[in-house]
């Protein structure tokens, strides 16, 4: 299939040529003519699948085919995400898809200042790509207005549930005239992300291109055993003797990334630490350098990580392993994107053994271990997990989806965040015992 069989508009497919994009990916051959149609739609779509175009290209052509323009402080189409840099990369998406139409896009999120935001809503805007806490504060002060609004697209919504948003997001909804199309995409279709659509969604086409909770078949996966106290020192080694360039290095704590950045520093490794806790132009500025290739290596945590989408990135490592199972699924598909390949590397030491069982039964595959030579720990991983886990795909029943499809695998973010530990509830768990700071959960909330 081909792009110009979806019929989109020439300055669009003039954009998609000058992306290189030859055909379509499965989510957009699937999404792009509900869309077109006016359908309201629920994709379950992974990272790295190509969704963000799924929903942008028809979006814009159905904008521009229409004759109707934004008045002042009004918007037409609104995508919500739920962080910053997951915003920003949707903006840069629209703006390139979007460059030959004559339409207005803005991007709005918190941690920047507010006016100048305020001063670009004035003129009407076709496309508001926002985080919900910024927008609500800039209708509240009369910078946004809805009556015209046409399309609403919840983007990641799984994402912004576990982050809490739900109640920004029922205030947006109440907001919102009653006639729109709604676009809703989700990595999975929990219970949760069905009771939402419920109230958002009206005889939607659902549409899905890859298993829950399945990892991505073009990232090579291997864990390496390593002492905690050495894990610094295997990284150093790893990037240099492998000559590595772009990994992106996944921490459970802000403190950590910190640390780790200045250490690798130290080495002669050019690095830079992205979390809840740097400014929003800390951020950018990293993630800029990042991509230019000024740094080799990018320090990050799981909610800063989110949204960041560099073509072609060759290595995602886990430094430590993440609390939630989910998000090892999206840490390593920030690698193996858009057809390319990846490798996602896992350093576990000792006390995180049971994690790791954890993320293997939850993505129904054994990770292969490999030593490196030098870094043997000193107690090594138990060959065998307590529940054994089959190799090989993960395990489908009779539809293709996975056997626990809709199972409930996370608590709320509220809970998470008091209880200090994501393992599942009556599952021993070496973490509980230590009570760890879940510190980039705890920025959740000021995250936007
Ligand atoms: P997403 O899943 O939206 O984060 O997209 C992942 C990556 O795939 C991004 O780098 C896109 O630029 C790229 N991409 C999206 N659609 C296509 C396509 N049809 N062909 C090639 N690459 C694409």
């Amino acid at each position: 299939m081909t792009f110009d069989s979806l019929s989109l508009c020439t300055p669009i497919l003039n954009a998609l040529k000058t992306q290189g994009y030859t055909s379509p990916t499965d989510i957009q051959q699937q999404a792009i003519p509900a869309v077109l149609a006016g359908k309201d739609v629920m994709a379950a779509a992974q990272t790295g699948t190509g969704k963000t175009a799924a929903f942008t290209l028809p979006l814009l052509h159905n904008l521009a085919n229409s004759r109707r323009r934004a008045s002042h402080n009004q918007v037409r189409a609104l995508v919500l995400t739920p962080t910053r840099e997951l915003a920003a990369q949707v903006a840069d998406n629209v703006m390139k898809y979007g460059k030959e139409l004559n339409l207005n896009y803005n991007v709005v999120f918190g941690g920047v200042k507010i006016n100048p935001q305020m001063m670009k809503l004035r003129k009407g805007t076709d496309v508001l790509i926002a985080t919900p806490g910024r927008l609500l504060d800039l209708y509240q002060q009369n910078a946004v207005k809805f009556q015209q609004l046409e399309t609403l697209v919840l983007d990641e919504a799984d994402r912004m549930l576990d982050m809490g948003f739900i109640h920004d997001i029922k205030k947006i909804l109440a907001l919102l005239p009653k006639k729109r199309q709604n676009l809703l995409f989700s990595a999975t279709f929990s219970k949760e992300i069905r009771d939402l659509a419920k109230r958002l969604v009206n005889d939607p086409i659902e549409v899905s291109v890859a298993a829950e909770n399945s990892t991505v078949d073009r990232i090579e996966q291997c864990v390496h055993p390593v002492d905690k106290n050495k894990k610094t020192r295997l990284l150093v080694h790893l990037v240099k003797s492998e000559n590595w360039f772009q990994v992106l290095v996944f921490c459970r704590t802000k403190h950590g990334a910190n640390r780790l950045t200045t250490d690798l520093v130290k080495k002669g490794i050019p690095a830079a630490a992205i979390h809840g806790n740097k400014s929003q132009g800390a951020r950018t500025k990293a993630l800029a350098q990042f991509k230019d290739n000024k740094i080799q290596v990018l320090v990050a945590t799981d909610i800063a990580a989110r949204g960041i989408d560099i073509a072609e990135l060759p290595h995602v490592v886990n430094y430590d392993l993440p609390n939630v199972c989910e998000d090892y699924v999206h840490r390593i598909g920030r690698t193996g994107r858009a057809g390319k390949n990846g490798r996602a590397i896992s350093f576990v030491c000792h006390a995180e053994n049971e994690q790791l069982h954890a993320i293997e039964r939850f993505i129904k595959l054994r990770i292969p271990k490999q030593i490196v030579e030098g870094f043997e720990p000193g107690q090594a991983l138990p060959a065998e997990p307590s529940k054994p886990v089959k190799s090989g795909a993960p395990k489908r029943n009779s539809s293709g989806k996975p056997a626990n499809a809709g199972q409930k695998r996370r608590r709320p973010a509220k809970a998470r965040k008091t209880s200090g530990n994501d393992a599942q509830p009556g599952k021993s768990n070496p973490w509980q015992s230590k009570k760890p700071k879940p510190a980039n959960r705890s920025s959740v909330t000021n995250n936007q």
